[in-house]
């Protein structure tokens, strides 16, 4: 039995994890679990209609979003975890026929976007009564993901299976074994075969005394959570607002509205009046009224992305294929992570992958430093 350790236990490293043959590799899963992206994120599986011309980013994110139904099945999560909701899309400019004709165009070979259908502004609001009436397009493919559930879930169900799971603060050594420690103290804490590092932004840390330079930065990202008096806000679809925000109705009337995309902040976790305000302003031209904000007082929810010079992510084995790496997700790494998480799985058990149709070339992004 070969030993694999997963340092970040966010959506790609549990996903990895539980994918991966458990008669074949003994599996310790290493988390700090600090500003995690997944247990903060949004919730939107919508990738079809991005603005984003990057072509292998978009095959990625389309198979991503496709790979749902065998994820969902493969681990039997149910409404809680995860919903096709369905998605409205929403503009400021009347360019509604435009997008509709995008959507047709990209269905001939993303059929799992479903019915496309144009909605009169009262279709609208009584999908979604926060809105104000407007017109939009409303996609029934789209799916909500409630991340920290969904960590939840497959946490449990590996426990069951045997995985090991331990909240430490990781930093990573290689002679012929790859050695993890404890970072603050420097402890032993495990030798290994196998090691995949699906730490976010952390990689570029992680990576360092190994010798590699690593094209990536933390993104933090704040979103705004309401409680209201809405019962049914589970059956509402998510809404995807033009500009930078978007509103996710979630169960027993919790409402999330985000997300910030604040590159300049670092690993930066607190929560922030300006986020606040910004939230509010470009999404009040799509509210029906400023009630949400007035009567009812938001928690932030604030985790870090990871994000690259192209804005692209990247997976992989690194020269020496005992490890494998994934980072700079971004935005959209509910919808490409899972998928990932299953592609490196697939790595470990064949010792072969092929990223080509989804990145470009892994010395994009990772160098190794020639002196080291
Ligand atoms: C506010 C917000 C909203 C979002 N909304 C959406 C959305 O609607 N749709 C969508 O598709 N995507 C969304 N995303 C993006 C998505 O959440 C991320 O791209 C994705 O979760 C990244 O997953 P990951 O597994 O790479 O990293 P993470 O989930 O960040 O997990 C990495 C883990 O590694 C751990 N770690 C780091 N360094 C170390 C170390 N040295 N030792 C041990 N552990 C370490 C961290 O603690 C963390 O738990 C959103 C993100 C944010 C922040």
């Amino acid at each position: 039995m070969k030993k694999i350790a997963i340092i970040g236990g966010g959506i790609i490293g549990m996903t990895l994890a539980s994918y991966l043959d458990k008669t074949k590799f003994a599996i310790t899963v290493f988390d700090s679990e600090v500003g995690q992206a997944t247990k903060a994120s949004a919730g939107i599986i919508s990738p079809w209609l991005s603005k984003r011309r990057n072509k292998k980013w978009y095959q990625l994110a389309r198979e991503g979003a496709a790979f749902y139904e065998k994820l969902v099945c493969d681990f039997h999560l149910d409404a809680s975890v995860y919903t096709k909701s369905g998605t409205l899309l929403l503009r400021k400019k009347n360019d509604l026929e435009e997008l509709f004709t995008l959507a047709e165009s990209r269905k001939k070979e993303a059929p799992e976007i479903g019915e496309l259908r144009k909605l009169t502004a009262e279709e609208t609001q009584k999908q979604l009564p926060l809105l104000k009436r407007q017109p939009s397009l409303h996609i029934s493919g789209g799916g909500r993901l409630d991340g920290a559930a969904y960590l939840q879930e497959l946490k449990q169900q590996a426990l069951a299976n045997g995985i090991r799971f331990e909240k430490r603060n990781i930093t990573l050594s290689k002679t012929t074994d790859w050695l993890l420690h404890e970072a603050v103290t420097g402890n032993l804490l495990g030798t290994f075969d196998f090691v995949a590092v699906t730490a976010g932004p952390g990689l570029k840390n992680l990576l360092s005394p190994l010798g590699y330079q690593v094209d990536v930065r933390p993104q933090k990202g704040q979103l705004l959570s309401f409680t209201t008096a809405f019962k049914d806000s589970q059956k509402w679809p998510v809404a995807m607002l033009d500009g930078e925000s978007d509103l996710i109705p979630f169960n027993n009337g919790t409402i999330l509205l985000g997300a910030t995309h604040e590159n300049e902040a670092g690993f930066d976790l607190n929560p922030t009046q300006e986020a606040y305000e910004h939230l509010r302003t470009v999404s009040q031209p799509f509210l029906d009224s400023d009630e949400l904000f007035s009567k009812i007082n938001p928690t932030f929810r604030v985790g870090t992305r990871a994000y690259t010079s192209d804005f692209a992510p990247f997976f992989g084995p690194l020269e020496d294929q005992t490890i494998v790496v994934a980072s700079g997700l971004g935005s959209s790494g509910l919808t490409t992570g899972p998928y990932i998480g299953y592609l490196l799985a697939d790595y470990f058990h064949n010792q072969s992958i092929d990223t080509t149709p989804y990145q470009k070339s892994m010395d994009t992004y990772i160098k190794k430093e020639t002196n080291k």
